[in-house]
């Protein structure tokens, strides 16, 4: 049976960034990513943005250029699944039926596109959008002549596919159960802002709505049954409704979890020898009042991942960087700092209309959180009074012509 030293499960933003920081640090030992994807690693942001608008191509959205791998001694495994996890022997089950055993463990797995599951979900022209390969058989629809569009979800991934699709002239309907858009992830003045936004680029989108069955004809989609009972006539629909934490084998192995994997601070697991970083990990997150949370974004990921290969070397760090997130939508750039996770009062920094503005979540009198969009300078130095856990007095926070640095 083959052995190596570290097996890294997923060749996402993770995976890769573990591999990489292993040997940043002088990791010697052999180093595997196995990973289901059948590409090397990408970068999976432009997905939803430059790559499914067609304006990157995949070259430019590697992680590394491809002989950076094997430059690093770096090998990859691609297109397999790892189906099972031993973690007495240490030895993992892979989808081509080999075996192989490690030393240490790294699962940075991420989370598989949550899959519509209504009546009518079996259909062609449903898409998701978290692999290349998904990106790659919607943009083939679309170069076919699919023209109108039913995105379900108004979260990041949906919203930033409706700004793509109306960029490309495609008759876009976003379904939304909730009341409002990105509900889950930021408060009511952005969540405004946006949905009154992307109407005025040509978007229907329906709130408070909810998919009841999708209908379709020889096995193709032709349209969304809402529950008013209106039917929604398309091409395609786009689901962009969560992921599923992809950790099956882990917690079969035992390893405790019930929204991902449960990792402590430095990344590991409940099982011995396993570390467990990004989107599928569940950890006690300092900015977020150490509530234990799964955040899914680039900057956890990598930042997981550099703190798990430093624990592996021995240079136990624990994980406290500040959380931040960017979500780019036709010529609005938003950034984001800090988790609004239980904000109690908001204060919003300029004035929406001249589509530069930002949203400060307090908690306690505590600045908690920022959304800026389009407003760069904000986010660089309110991203100080996040890490800084200011006070600020909320009179003084609204006056954008003081700029936050003055204000730690
Ligand atoms: P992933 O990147 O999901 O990688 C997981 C890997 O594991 C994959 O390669 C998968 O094939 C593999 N895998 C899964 N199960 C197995 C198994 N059993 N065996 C072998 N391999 C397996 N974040 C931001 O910060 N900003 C953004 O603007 C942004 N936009 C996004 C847009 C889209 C369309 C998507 C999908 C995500 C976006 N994100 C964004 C989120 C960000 O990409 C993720 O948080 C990040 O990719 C998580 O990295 P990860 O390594 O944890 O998981």
């Amino acid at each position: 049976m083959e052995h190596f030293d570290i097996v890294i499960v997923g060749s996402g933003h993770g995976g890769a960034q573990a591999a990489i920081a292993l040997r940043q640090n002088g990791h010697e030992g052999s180093v595997l990513i196995v990973s289901r994807d059948r590409n090397p690693p990408y970068e999976r942001p432009p997905l939803s943005k430059e790559y499914l608008a067609g304006e990157k191509p995949f070259e430019r959205i590697q992680i590394r250029p491809e002989q950076f791998w094997a430059d690093k001694d770096i090998e990859l495994r691609l297109g397999r699944n790892v189906n099972e996890v031993d973690p007495v022997a240490r030895e993992l089950g892979l989808s081509d039926d080999t075996r192989i055993t490690y030393r240490k463990l790294i699962w940075a797995a991420g989370g598989d596109a949550r899959r519509m599951s209504c009546p009518g979900s079996d259909n062609a022209g449903i898409h998701y959008v978290r692999t290349r390969r998904d990106v790659d058989t919607l943009k083939e629809e679309l170069a076919a002549g699919a023209k109108r569009a039913v995105i379900v979800g108004a979260g990041y991934i949906g919203l930033e596919a409706a700004a793509v699709l109306r960029k490309l002239d495609c008759q876009v309907t976003v379904v939304e159960v909730l009341d409002r858009v990105l509900a889950r992830v930021a408060g009511p003045e952005l969540s405004d802002f946006y949905a009154a936004y992307h109407r005025e680029q040509g978007v229907d989108l329906r709130l408070s709505t909810a998919v009841e069955t999708i209908t379709g004809e020889n096995g193709r989609v032709t349209g969304v049954m809402t529950d008013s009972g209106e039917t929604i006539a398309c091409d395609v629909i786009i689901a962009g409704i969560g992921i599923v934490p992809s950790v099956g084998p882990l917690i079969a192995a035992g390893a405790a979890g019930s929204n991902g994997v449960d990792v402590d601070a430095y990344g590991r697991t409940t099982l011995d020898n396993i570390y467990a970083i990004g989107d599928c990990a569940s950890h006690a997150n300092p900015y977020a009042d150490n509530k234990v949370i799964r955040l899914e974004s680039v900057q956890n990921a990598n930042d997981m991942a550099t703190i798990a290969a430093k624990a592996i070397m021995g240079d136990k760090q624990a994980y406290d960087a500040v959380p931040w997130f960017w979500s780019n939508q036709y010529d609005l750039r938003l950034q984001t700092v800090g988790i609004s996770i239980g904000y109690d009062a908001t204060v919003l920094r300029g004035d929406p209309a001249d589509k530069k503005f930002s949203v400060v979540y307090l908690r306690e009198g505590v600045v908690i959180a920022l959304d800026c969009v389009n407003n760069t300078k904000d986010y660089v130095q309110g991203r100080k009074l996040v890490m800084a856990r200011a006070e600020v007095d909320p009179e003084v926070l609204a006056d954008s012509a003081v700029p936050l640095k003055d204000m730690l």
